[in-house]
């Protein structure tokens, strides 16, 4: 496949199961290896013949993996080639669907099978568990239901960017409307957010009933599985087996206590800063001193190469990994034509390394994201030794530690890239990111807890219930005169529609990180260690201890967070605001 950025990659283990030469494209070589597999598994007389079948059935979800990988990466790297849609688009239509029972009939196979509690305990007790739950929670008839949620949330994902607005002109869609919030002349951005914030009301039929439908359907799914309600079969769907609602809403409860009053302190500063009487929900993402973008870097090769001392000054394996990835081509960083949005880190699962794919365009938010997915890039380099494929792949909350630290103890060294004045500005940014981002994120999980736990409720009472989370949690923000845009902001969120529950992910991963950074502050060669231990792990130990390798507690209330939001709050005072 030439449209790969990296030349072939060697398996990193000879292949003993899947033969050289299958096209794994093409589901009819795909098929005879499961059927092998499936007839295979009764014949496994000792505890060694299971756990050879067992790497072999991983042996091939990482040959099937790293294909889908490459069709994607080709087809990111080049949306105007025809050939590489198609090889994408085949594999989802016809490889994809026909795994999913495949897959779950081999999962049944292993749970029942009889030498499964003959192999050492220890080691794959989180594989059990994992496997054992995905056969626990099937059941035939929610099949059509799931297939229902899937259809309905492409509705919603249709419907979100399919809105665009008239500005100045011009035709836009509503993300390309975000960057206007950036722009110094007030008057433009109340007049951008207004356009965007009336375009959305104009579906706010829509959006309740996509929703409305959405809730039933997984209430239904509940119900079939034999859960109360759609919460609590949720934090087994997602296997949250080392967290409860009730930690979550120690959570919620943190925020408010500890994060809020940092929230109200920068926002005072900013509404001081920017000269106006109160803060208007246009006046968030400008720069308060009405200042130019940062620029850290002219040609992505700087970037790379500054990035690549970042990591030297961090910790030499990390740099060496970086290398590494250099050295193979594993990186399409810069932003040009024929290339899809945003960025990623994906990993090739049988050559076991990392790929990065971003549109660097030389904004701070670019290094922020090269370090973040270098992170996520560390933590596959740091698992290649382990051969069962499953523990290759840690849980998202620990997986988000990875990248979010990295963001953290890369932007101790931001000096690489700026004069230390830009640099203290590219700090404190990131670190007020983080502190609002603690407030939404308690927001919409919130909301989702109460919706779900709330059956049967009328659309005026869920409007209540986020106007009070909004109020709880929304800040000091002025919005009178858009009453009713506050009251339905949570229609922007995606995940509140397609991802039901999964986000408080994000603030686990955040409460992690900083925890890390703030080891880092005392002892950043053992914070380091730990980090790498930890990541080695991968996702072969349950959420608590993989925490605790990584030197940190795997607990969300106050007692954890307050000691964060202080070492936040001093870091930003040490960091002068005006330059
Ligand atoms: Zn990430």
């Amino acid at each position: 496949m030439d449209l790969l950025p990296f030349d072939a990659l060697p398996a990193h283990k000879p292949r003993r199961f899947v033969p050289q030469g299958i096209d794994l494209g093409d589901w009819s070589q795909i098929a005879p290896l499961f059927d092998q597999l499936e007839g295979r598994a009764p014949a496994c007389a000792t505890a060694a013949g299971l756990e050879r079948w067992l790497l072999d059935w991983g042996e091939l979800n990482a040959a099937i993996d790293e294909e889908s990988s490459k069709r994607y990466i080709a087809m990111t790297c080049h949306t105007d080639n025809a050939e590489a849609e198609k090889a994408y688009l085949h594999f989802v239509e016809h490889v994809e669907p026909q795994l999913k029972p495949r897959q779950f009939k081999l999962a049944q196979t292993y749970v029942a099978h009889p030498l499964r509690q003959r192999l050492p305990k220890e080691r794959y007790a989180v594989f059990d568990r994992d496997t054992q739950l995905q056969v626990e929670l099937f059941r035939p008839e929610n099949v059509p239901l799931e297939t229902e949620e899937a259809r309905l949330s492409q509705q919603y994902q249709k419907l979100s960017g399919s809105l665009t607005v008239q500005f100045r002109g011009e035709e836009k869609t509503l993300i390309q409307m975000g960057r206007y919030l950036e722009e110094t002349d007030r008057a433009l951005r109340q007049e951008a957010w207004e356009l965007v914030a009336n375009r959305r009301l104009q579906e706010m039929e829509k959006f309740e009933e996509q929703f409305e439908q959405l809730v039933k359907l997984r209430t239904q799914i509940a119900r079939n599985a034999g859960f109360g309600n759609y919460r609590d079969y949720a934090f087994r769907k997602l296997g949250r087996f080392d967290y409860t609602p009730a930690d979550c809403e120690k959570f919620h409860a943190a925020v408010e206590a500890e994060v809020m009053p940092m929230v109200a302190e920068l926002q005072a500063e900013r509404r001081r800063q920017l000269g106006v009487r109160t803060l208007r929900p246009w006046d968030l993402a400008v720069d308060p001193l009405n200042r130019p973008p940062l620029r850290p870097f002219e040609q992505v090769d700087q970037m790379v190469s500054r990035t690549q001392e970042v990591f030297g000054r961090l910790d030499p394996d990390l740099a060496a990994g970086f290398q590494r990835m250099q050295d193979l081509r594993l990186l399409d960083l810069a932003n040009r034509k024929g290339k899809a949005p945003g960025g990623y880190q994906s990993t090739l699962a049988e050559a076991r390394v990392p790929f990065i794919f971003m549109n660097a365009v030389g904004l701070q938010r670019d290094v922020e994201t090269i370090l973040h997915e270098a992170g996520h890039a560390f933590h596959a380099l740091a698992t290649r030794a382990e051969d069962l494929y499953a523990y290759r792949n840690a849980p998202i909350e620990f997986c988000e530690v990875a990248s979010m630290s990295m963001e953290l103890l890369g932007n101790e060294f931001l000096e690489k890239f700026y004069a230390t004045p830009e640099a203290n500005r590219a700090r404190r940014v990131h670190l007020e990111g983080i502190v609002n981002i603690f407030s939404w994120i308690a927001t919409v999980d919130a909301f989702q807890h109460w919706i779900y736990t709330h059956p049967g409720h009328t659309r005026a009472e869920r409007t209540a219930a986020w106007v009070a989370l909004m109020d709880r949690f929304g800040g000091e923000v002025d919005w009178s005169g858009y009453e009713a845009a506050r009251a339905n902001l949570w229609h922007r969120q995606l995940h509140i529609f397609i991802h039901a529950f999964y986000y408080i992910e994000y603030g686990i991963a955040q409460l992690g990180a900083l925890q890390v950074w703030a080891n880092s502050k005392r002892d950043k060669a053992d914070a380091l260690n730990h980090y790498k231990r930890a990541l080695a792990l991968g996702g072969s130990r349950p959420l608590p201890e993989l925490f605790t390798a990584a030197g940190c507690n795997f607990e969300f209330s106050q007692k954890t967070v307050a000691p964060l939001v202080r070492l936040v709050r001093g870091e930003l005072a040490r960091l002068p605001a005006e330059r």
